[in-house]
């Protein structure tokens, strides 16, 4: 057995917050990524109730819905947490426009990538420095992409770093709950049909019985609805 599957055994089942305790003394230099959902203001206020908190990161990708933000300021005054912001690089980001268009990532598989590459992998990558594993809020509820996931996995694509998922078996009304019990900023989006918020030009609200994720890129087949942040450890497909 590995060591991270001695860690999946040893805290399967366990609640959120005790992985999320747990996960920071295997890896104390652990970082929060918090992409302003339902999910992760509910980790980020776990994190806030430690006696020593992870740090915590947004990436800006500079087309959020202005809702994000309104929830992003409103969790840094609620939790009293210092959240670090990461932006894009705007030479990338100017070049990338002028060559293609302002909304080029409907054009192709091809030219979406890019830009979430330039507006989200390239900053994940800066805001991992000196981190030794990331926490994120995925649920495997979500849809197809995120089924197989453990609590503790390798990432392969930043090598030596681990990800920990505290939240995987949690459904969307679990994390709905959680954050009308704590009464935390919530995106008014998630009310109106959106249970996962990203870009606002590639997020739509879903219909009923259509998987989670079905909003995000739509037009797009359903196994490649990642931005690049995620990958399949088993597979190595970029998703
Ligand atoms: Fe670009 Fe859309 Fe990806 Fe945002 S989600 S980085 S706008 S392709």
């Amino acid at each position: 057995m590995t060591d991270l599957e001695a860690l999946c055994a040893q805290y399967e089942g366990a609640p959120p917050g005790e992985v999320l305790a747990g996960a920071l003394e295997h890896y104390p230099s652990a970082a929060l990524a918090c992409s302003l959902g339902l999910e992760d203001v509910a980790l980020v206020h776990m994190a806030s109730l430690l006696p020593m908190a992870p740090r915590i990161f947004v990436l800006d990708t500079g087309r959020l819905p202005p809702q994000t933000y309104d929830v992003l300021e409103a969790l840094r005054l609620r939790c009293g947490l210092p959240i670090e912001v990461y932006f894009p690089d705007h030479q990338a980001v100017e070049a990338y426009v002028n060559s293609h268009g302002i909304n080029a990532f409907r054009e192709s598989l091809a030219l979406r990538h890019a830009c979430c590459r330039m507006r989200k992998v390239e900053p994940l990558a800066r805001a991992l420095r000196g981190a030794d594993a990331w926490i994120t809020g995925r649920r495997r509820a979500e849809g197809p992409t995120r089924a197989d996931l453990s609590l503790f996995e390798a990432d392969p694509d930043h090598p030596g770093l681990v990800k920990i998922n505290p939240l995987l078996a949690w459904s969307l009304e679990d994390a709905r709950a959680y954050v009308r019990a704590w009464n935390l900023p919530c995106n008014p989006l998630h009310d109106q049909g959106y249970p996962s918020i990203g870009c606002a030009p590639c997020t739509r609200a879903v219909a009923d019985g259509e998987d989670e994720r079905a909003g995000r890129w739509w037009w797009e087949r359903p196994e490649h609805r990642e931005c690049g942040l995620h990958r399949q450890p088993a597979t190595g497909e970029n998703r």
